[in-house]
């Protein structure tokens, strides 16, 4: 049965060109419950670590560097089947691909800066979560 989680982030690019509100607008209006939520911002080591699976990929500075640019906004979200209709909801990596209406369609501007992050597994979204969050800040 698919899981019920997802971690997403809302990446340095989207929070300085202000589009927290309407991000989490969209991601309400899909039918996602936020369970947990804060503005925070990576160390270069919280990003090494939270991107690990990343390591031996040639762009992998660059979004270590682009992470921890800035502030982000990290949150878990709930609904059922929540990994494959977030990712749905987001679109493809690049936004030049991304379908219509979709988050990164609409706030992304390049593969890097690519306004939002979504878990690809359940099993990745419950370690992403207790990365960001401790259990008394999930509700
Ligand atoms: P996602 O699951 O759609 O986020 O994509 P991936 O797991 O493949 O990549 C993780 C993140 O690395 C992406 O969201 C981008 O921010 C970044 N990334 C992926 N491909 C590239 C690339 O070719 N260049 C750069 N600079 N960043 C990339």
């Amino acid at each position: 049965m698919a899981g019920t989680k997802t971690l997403t982030m809302i990446k340095p690019d989207a929070v300085r060109n202000g589009h927290i509100g309407a991000i989490l607008n969209d991601i309400s209006a899909a039918g996602f419950r936020i369970s947990a939520m804060k503005l925070t911002q990576l160390s270069k080591a919280d990003a090494e670590a939270f991107y690990a699976v990343h390591s031996e990929r040639p762009f992998f500075g660059e979004l270590v560097e682009f992470m921890t640019s800035g502030p982000i906004v990290a949150a878990i979200l709930e609904k059922d089947n929540a990994v494959e209709d977030f990712r749905t909801l987001i679109g493809s990596t690049n936004p030049a691909e991304a379908a219509e209406g979709t988050i990164r369609a609409k706030y992304a501007t390049s593969i890097g800066e690519n306004a939002v992050h979504g878990s690809d597994s359940d099993e990745n979204a419950q370690i992403e979560g207790d990365f960001h969050f401790a259990g008394r800040e999930q509700f």
